[in-house]
């Protein structure tokens, strides 16, 4: 199967765990209304400051299943680096069904795009909940585009175009080909582009428009913004699930990367290589090792004591 498959975990409430700030929020021109600005102003060409933190909201999809297990994990790690700009960290407690169908975990991902939209923010970004998200080259990724450009960006999870068969008028139906990101590398989504999306995506379209191609939610992004929209998927390297041998990534290139993650595959753990500081039994999914690597300064990872 080439999207994402999720597996299984019934009777539970489906939460989602956003993390963003609220408070400070990009509105200079061109609104994302597309409200022309008063003549007199800045021009309209003048360019947004420069990108921070803050303009990026992050959305981790999780359900109470995990909330022990993988969330806290990412709490204490990479969660942690972005609580300074984060004013209001927040749970939503979504509605969506419990059962493991397309239309459960689509209605997440609606639920984390909505969020986005009343946010006001400059990116949106979605991660699963066994995920390490690097700020740092995050935010390195995402000043190298220009505002004025649509972006969608993460990792394709094939190496050609999926096909769907979309409905057409009169019980007929037209085959459709495109590329999509895989959602458990993560994938990020710039304002303008999300804006042109919400016809599909925003409040329940979402759901509709993943239900008309009977694809999971991943796919569902990548149909919107290639078939509807005429846009293209920007593909990344650095963007990674735990469906690629993750042990191939050399320690060097550990820190340039936007995403990592860690699974289980045909019963043998699939990680990162990483030596220490922590054992695999202390820290079997590398996170806590990676995280003293790119942020020795943690209070929990052992200091370097200068002589
Ligand atoms: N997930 C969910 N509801 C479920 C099962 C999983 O929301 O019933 C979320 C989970 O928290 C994770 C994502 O879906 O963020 C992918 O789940 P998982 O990593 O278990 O499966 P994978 O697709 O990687 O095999
Ligand atoms: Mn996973």
């Amino acid at each position: 199967m080439q999207c994402r498959l999720l597996r299984g975990l019934a009777g539970v409430l489906l939460t989602l765990l956003c993390v963003g700030l609220l408070s400070l929020r990009y509105h200079s021109s061109p609104s994302p209304q597309g409200v022309p600005e008063a003549p007199g102003l800045s021009p309209p060409s003048s360019q947004p400051p420069e990108l921070q933190m803050h303009d990026v909201f992050i959305a981790v999809k999780t359900t109470r299943a995990f909330h022990r297990s993988r969330l806290e994990l990412l709490l204490d790690t990479w969660v942690s680096r972005t609580r300074e700009q984060v004013t209001r960290s927040h749970l939503v407690v979504t509605n969506c069904s419990a059962e493991h169908s397309h239309p459960a975990l689509s209605c997440k991902m609606a639920a984390e795009f909505d969020a986005f939209l009343a946010s006001g923010l400059r990116w949106f970004c979605h991660v699963d909940d066994d995920n390490y998200l690097n700020p740092r080259a995050l935010l390195k990724l995402l000043k190298t585009f220009p505002w004025t450009r649509d972006v969608y960006i993460g990792r394709p999870s094939l190496n050609r175009p999926i096909h769907a068969s979309e409905p057409q008028p009169n019980n007929r139906t037209r085959l459709v080909q495109f590329w999509f990101a895989t959602g458990g590398a993560g994938f990020c989504i710039n304002r303008k582009l999300a804006l042109k999306m919400a016809p599909w995506a925003s409040g329940p379209r979402f759901v509709d428009t993943s239900a008309l191609i009977r694809l999971p939610d991943d796919c569902t992004v990548g149909y919107i913004v290639e078939c509807k929209l005429g846009g293209h998927l920007q593909p990344s390297p650095l963007f990674h699930s735990h469906l690629e041998t993750l042990q191939l990534l050399g320690a060097a290139q550990l820190p340039k990367q936007v995403t990592l993650s860690y699974g289980v595959f045909e019963g043998k753990l699939n990680v990162i290589k990483l030596h220490g500081p922590f054992s695999p039994e202390e820290d079997s999914s590398r996170f806590r090792s990676l995280h003293c690597l790119l942020y020795p300064d943690t209070p929990w990872c052992p200091q370097l004591v200068a002589r």
